[in-house]
């Protein structure tokens, strides 16, 4: 755990997660984004980042997964910590009146404020329907994206219907003794791109491709040795496994809050609409998790509250001094802080 607490700590990097932390950082706090998934942009990468939002203010179009990277771009100047495949399992408020937040992987984080964007709830890896599988995740079995190194001489089996198990195979073809690429569906995913290379690597016989389902996983002493596999042509085949990664999607995960100690209405945190802190005071919550009169699922209601929570936890880290309104266009101090002119006091 970080003995000094930072600042602020926001549960999720959804679109309203990454906008919190550049809000923040207009108002020169320092704070870090813990997310289940293995990257950022929440709902908008994981389930339709190739369909276009048509109401974000000022942009008359763009697809979601774009969306999600432009907000990323717009984060850099503050050099925001993420951390990965992490999910957030309980917050405790200490009597110094900071937070501790638990995780999935025995790490914990010490902050002063803490901010939750959890959206539709943490996404995490669905898992193949098999037998004997669950005591080789990690060794054998892997749901998100491995190492280079992990597959180095292995005949690899790599499973789902997601762009993400095409990456996955491509980054792996010229390490991998025998990449076997298993896709239950007849059509592959619609990204041209990623299919153009991967057929490329079936042509090269440097990759198999079947379409078909895993049924069974031959599992000897502990360890995999290989699948049992039926094709859509209703043929089985058994194939040998050294490795197995299986990206077949996440799918969200809704958090009982209540307890985190926080007043809920049907799962949603309560908050007030001045400042969306919950009822337990330092505990923010924005976007799709919040609930308060008139709430909307909107980015950009996500985007406002975002704003806000910054100011109010920049009026409690400084009760001494005013938090005025600032415009990026003309305050000295803010474009600082966004690097475009030089800071020479620091
Ligand atoms: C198909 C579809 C189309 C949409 N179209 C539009 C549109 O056109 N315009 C619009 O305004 N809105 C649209 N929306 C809604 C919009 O996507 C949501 O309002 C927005 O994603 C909410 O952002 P968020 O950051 O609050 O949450 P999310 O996007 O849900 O992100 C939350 C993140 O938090 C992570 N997380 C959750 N719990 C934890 C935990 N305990 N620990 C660590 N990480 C955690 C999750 O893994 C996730 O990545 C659409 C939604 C869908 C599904």
């Amino acid at each position: 755990m970080n003995k000094t607490p930072i600042d602020a700590l926001i549960i999720g990097a959804g679109p309203c997660g990454i906008f919190q932390a550049f809000q923040l950082g207009l108002q020169g706090i320092q704070c870090h984004i813990i997310e289940s998934r293995e990257s950022a942009g929440g709902q908008c990468n994981e389930l339709y980042a190739d369909k276009p939002i048509y109401d974000i203010p000022g942009v008359p179009h763009i697809l979601a997964g774009d969306l999600a990277n432009q907000l990323l771009t717009q984060l850099k100047p503050f050099n925001t910590q993420f951390h990965f495949n992490t999910t957030i399992t309980d917050v405790k408020p200490r009597d110094d009146s900071t937070f501790t937040l638990h995780t999935d992987n025995s790490t914990t984080y010490h902050g002063r404020h803490v901010i939750v964007a959890s959206g539709a709830g943490a996404f995490t890896p669905v898992k193949l329907r098999l037998d004997n599988v669950a005591k080789l995740e990690q060794k054998q079995l892997f749901y998100t994206s491995v190492e280079a190194s992990q597959c180095a001489e292995k005949q690899v089996i790599i499973t789902g219907d997601t762009p993400a198990a095409i990456e996955e195979v491509i980054k792996h073809h010229s390490d991998a003794k025998k990449i076997i690429f298993i896709h239950r569906k007849r059509r592959l995913p619609d990204v041209p791109n990623l299919v153009g290379q991967l057929h490329q690597l079936e042509q090269q016989g440097v990759v198999e491709i079947i379409h078909g389902k895993i049924t069974e996983a031959l599992v000897v002493d502990n360890r995999l040795t290989g699948l049992r596999v039926i094709d859509n042509e209703k043929q089985t085949n058994t194939i040998e496994a050294d490795i197995l990664i299986a990206r077949l999607g996440n799918s969200p995960k809704m958090q009982d809050y209540t307890a985190w100690g926080v007043q809920t209405t049907r799962r949603h945190i309560d908050v007030g609409a001045a400042a969306f802190e919950s009822s337990v005071p330092g505990l923010y919550a924005i976007g799709d998790i919040n609930q308060y009169a008139g709430k909307r699922k909107l980015i950009l209601c996500g985007f406002h509250e975002a704003t806000l929570v910054a100011f109010a936890i920049a009026a409690k880290l400084n009760p001494q001094s005013p938090i005025h309104t600032q415009y990026t266009t003309t305050s000295t101090q803010l474009l600082k802080r966004l690097g475009k002119i030089p800071d020479t006091t620091s």
